[in-house]
Formats: structure tokens, sequence, C-alpha cells
């Protein structure tokens, strides 16, 4: 199933180039009081969700996937973990660029962990990307990324049993400023992290270990990989997360990026696709 994010917050079922609106099956999310549970509610409660699009998507009103504004799949996640440097040949090309290494020393993700960009990051493709105004022209990439959304409380989960954790995947974009500063500035401003076009369900998405992916940029391919190349494959990373962190339903895990990053400016419009999961289409703009 695919499952989306549009216009007003409404829930929609994606089916061809049709969304139909079946916001009807919210209600099965329940209204909290504060404190708020870690976590995406709407995730936390995707099964029961899934039977309940079953049931109200009969007569339900459709729109054209071109006619409406996408979100991000996933609202409220308590982290963004990221995967960096997970393609050797995204490793050589930082190395080879002082633009993207600024001095640093770069090695594999075995040496740096993962890290956290600020869930406030998040947007979907409709709202676009802009350089914050006070960094003026300072470099800004595209990092197109498979992302896996956390379907349920998840801790010390071993390699083998991690796919089991995982409620579906989407497309990423990890927008990263170059420069000295910490990975969790560079990469955490608003609109930073783009999730889109829906959330494809694992049974959909075949195998996680063999998906084409790719952006272009006003038409021109910048990035082509497969996720054949991984250095951490997702279960490891599922792993390496949760031997840390507790990873709660909703959780982003963006698993790294292939070669072939650079930068972006405001006009530009960057489209990625993920083979089984779509395409989505974002807006450089200006702040
Ligand atoms: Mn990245």
């Amino acid at each position: 199933m695919k499952i989306c994010r549009f216009n007003d917050d409404r829930l929609g079922l994606v089916e061809g180039d049709e969304i139909i609106d079946v916001s009807p099956a919210l209600d099965v999310v329940p209204a909290v009081r504060w404190p708020l549970p870690h976590g995406d509610l709407l995730i936390a409660h995707l099964a029961e969700l899934i039977r309940r699009i079953e049931a109200v998507k009969a007569g339900a009103p459709r729109h054209r996937i071109a006619e409406v504004r996408l979100k991000s799949p996933v609202a409220n996640p308590s982290k963004i973990i990221a995967a960096p440097v997970n393609y050797q040949k995204h490793i050589d090309e930082s190395r080879a660029d002082p633009g993207i290494h600024f001095g640093s020393d770069v090695k594999a993700i075995d040496h740096y962990g993962v890290f956290l960009k600020s869930s406030t990051s998040l947007v979907g493709p409709g709202d676009g990307v802009a350089l914050p105004k006070v960094l003026g022209d300072r470099r800004m990439d595209h990092e197109v990324e498979v992302a896996c959304i956390i379907g349920r409380e998840a801790y010390r989960v071993s390699r083998a049993e991690a796919l089991d954790y995982v409620a579906g995947y989407t497309i990423g974009l990890d927008m990263s400023v170059r420069g000295t500063e910490d990975r969790s500035w560079r990469k955490s401003f608003d609109s930073a992290a783009v999730l889109g076009p829906w959330l494809v369900t694992p049974d959909e998405v075949g195998d996680p270990a063999d998906l084409d992916f790719s952006i272009e940029v006003n038409g021109t391919v910048r990035q082509a990989s497969n996720t054949k190349y991984l250095i951490f494959d997702i279960p490891r990373l599922i792993e390496y997360a949760s031997a840390t962190y507790r990873l709660y339903p909703g959780d982003v895990i963006l698993t790294g990026t292939p070669e072939g990053v650079g930068p972006v400016a405001p006009g530009d419009v960057m489209v990625a696709r993920v083979r089984n999961i779509g395409a989505m289409t974002v807006a450089v703009g200006s702040n």
C-alpha cells in the first residue's frame, strides 16, 4: 500500500496516478493528552489504519497526484537518524573535493557512526527546500537517499530481525550545507530533510537491498545508484542505531547517499526516484 499526507493534512491512498482521500480512516489515530508518547501516532497505528483505509476507500473522493500538495508521509518522527559516507564512491568523491571535505580526513561510516537531523527540519515535496537567508551563498547540496521508516519500538534489535521493525520506505533528501560545522547543524536547518512522495509498505517495495534510485536536477541526472552498494545495509543500520537509541514508530533512517552530490540554487527543480516507490519533485526556493 502507498499512503500519503496531502494538502491540509488529508490522508491519501495512492492508486496509479490518483490519490483517494481516505481521511475518515484517521479516526483510528487516538487523540492524546500531554505528555505525548514518543513517536508518530499514525505510524504506531499503521496496521489498524491500513484495515480502516480498505474499509473507507470505496466511493471516496479522488484527486490527480499532480493537483495536490504532498507533505512528508511521517508527521512527527521522534528522530531522524542519518548515515554518513555509506557508499564507497561517495567517500571517494568526498576525499577528492575540497568543497565537500573542508580539510577533514574522510573516513567511512564505521568511523563516524550515525548522526541525527532535527525533527523540525522535515518537510514534504510540496513544501520545497530553501537555504536559510543568513547562510548567503554557502554551498547547499542534494543527497538522495532511500529512507526507512520504523514501525514499532525497537531496542537492541539484531540484523536478522531488523526488517520486522520496518513500517515502510520512502524517498529522502538529506539536504546539506557544506562546511566545517557539525553535521547536526549543517543538515538540520528548516527543510533540510525531505520525505515523500508517500510511504510504501515493505510488501510493495520488495528487496530493500536491491533498489535503484536517482536524482535529477533541472532534467540532468546527478546521482544514480542502487542500495546493494550500501556499506552498512538497512538491517545493519537498524541494528547499529537501535543498539544505543530506542527507536519509536515513525523514526526515520536516511540510509546514505551515493556519488554525484552537488550544489543546488533557488529556481532549481529536483526529481528523486526510487524503484518500487515512485518519484517526487522538489523545488529549491529562497528565504
Ligand atoms: Mn546523507
